[in-house]
């Protein structure tokens, strides 16, 4: 893997992206981690276009990769996959059937299902949400204590507002190809499987696999920070991780973090199944919340502390693994 595209060029947003060649034509182009958060994005080109998974945060992120693309390629893009309904990997959405007309949005039912009802609310919600998010941040500005705590306040806000001038003016895009279990995309030279294996992340996770180049694209079902279980299913998400597993790849494109292989795959899984077992050997026992989110963590840092922490100033792994003992928690009892 080598960074093909370290020099800058000129980018219309504040998202910023190391483009990685993961196989020929195919790269990874890996967001910086940020307050508000982007997704990574795949780039697949094949003899007729371009495949992009993932749209990030808001239609300026989307941008940046739009022009960095030209780097890389001058064919189309065709297809845009969604793997789950989180706005930080959709809001991007509409930008590519503008820059590319033509291009379809692809995901599967499900996923365009929990856009529809529960993505679209989350984006009104952002709008009423944030502007409070924002006159906290500057409440702790005014009171922050030293120059790199201010520094890092000032950022937040930035971001914080350049989010939400977007957020306001979003033109959701919905999928406009959806699929059931699978779907495949035949080009000359390459073979784009789309899968839902079952319930991880979200309820309708799509996973993207490239069987000749043996490369799997996971979104949020595999990150290189503690995973977030929210809208999860941590009772069904290493059954669904074991069923990734039995596929031939090398190299994992996650939702955010570095590039990975199947060494990261069995730490995650690891974890999760841990995880929910260390909880549900609690609940069985009779213990309350309180009492779980003391022990669990106790039990499992040993293991799993160090693994999670790669990206630990902006996903603290305690605060992470105590959500998903909380979700956990509510999901078993
Ligand atoms: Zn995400």
């Amino acid at each position: 893997m080598t960074d093909c595209c370290a020099h800058e060029s000129p980018e219309s947003g504040d998202a910023r992206f190391d483009i990685m060649k993961v196989a020929d034509g195919v790269y990874a182009a890996v967001a910086a981690p940020a307050y508000k958060v982007n997704c990574n994005t795949a780039i697949i080109e094949s003899d007729d276009g371009v495949v992009i998974v993932d749209t990030h945060s808001k239609p300026s992120a989307a941008r940046v990769i739009v022009d960095r693309l030209r780097e890389l390629t001058p064919k189309p893009v065709r297809y845009v996959i969604n793997t789950h309904f989180h706005w930080d990997h959709w809001h991007g959405n509409e930008v590519y059937p503008a820059a590319h007309p033509g291009a379809e949005i692809v995901s599967n039912d499900i996923t365009r299902e929990a856009m529809r009802r529960k993505g679209l609310k989350r984006i009104d919600d952002h709008r009423r949400q944030v502007p409070v998010e924002i006159a906290k941040l500057k409440a702790d500005l005014a009171a922050a204590g030293t120059p790199a705590e201010r520094k890092q306040l000032e950022a937040n806000v930035r971001l914080a507002e350049a989010y939400l001038a977007e957020v306001r003016t979003l033109q959701p895009a919905l999928p406009t190809i959806v699929f059931e279990q699978t779907m495949k995309l035949y080009r000359r030279d390459r073979e784009i499987h789309l899968l839902h294996l079952g319930r991880a992340h979200t309820e309708g996770d799509v996973f993207v696999y490239l069987p000749k180049e043996k490369i799997v694209i996971t979104g949020d079902a595999m990150i290189g920070w503690t995973p977030y279980m929210g809208d999860g299913y941590p009772e069904d998400w290493v059954g669904t991780l074991d069923r990734l597993a039995q596929l031939d790849f090398t190299h994992i494109i996650m939702g955010h973090g570095e590039v990975a292989g199947r060494d990261w795959l069995r730490t995650f899984r690891s974890y999760v199944h841990d995880m929910v077992e260390a909880v549900r050997h609690e609940v069985a026992a009779g213990a309350t919340l309180d009492e779980v989110k003391q022990r669990v963590p106790t039990k499992l840092a040993p293991t799993y502390e160090k693994a999670f922490s790669k990206y630990g100033e902006y996903r603290p792994w305690r605060a992470g693994l105590l959500a998903n003992i909380e979700r956990t928690f509510a999901m078993v009892s």
